[in-house]
């Protein structure tokens, strides 16, 4: 298995490296890059409705790109994505009974 801290923490490393925005605006470019691509997928997929063809490729490509900006976003907010994982575990957890969210804990490993 990937060990997958390593590939998170050289991915945010990527990230930062590869960003090219202004500074002084860069939660605003996140937001609206985030969004764009967030669009690009949806797009990607209604091609495959309008004509009739598999873009799976396109599709995981886009989504590697709304990964990119989420990455920016979440490391602009102190955070990185396995924070957000945990933390929408934890939001979704809510809508459980405390007993099917005992029974998840206990069969994913105490998350
Ligand atoms: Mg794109």
């Amino acid at each position: 298995m990937a060990d997958v801290k390593g590939v998170e923490a050289t991915y945010i490393d990527f990230t930062r490296k590869t960003a090219k925005y202004p500074k002084r605006r860069e939660k605003e470019y996140l937001m609206i890059g985030l969004m764009n691509e967030a669009g690009e997928v949806g797009g990607a997929f209604k091609k495959e409705i309008r004509d009739h063809v598999d873009n799976t490729d396109l599709i995981i490509d886009e989504m590697g790109d709304v990964l990119w900006y989420l990455t920016r976003l979440c490391d602009v907010y102190g955070l990185k994505i396995s924070d957000l994982m945990l933390n929408n575990i934890d939001k979704l957890f809510q809508r459980m009974t405390p007993e099917e969210a005992k029974v998840w804990r206990a069969e994913n490993g105490g998350y």
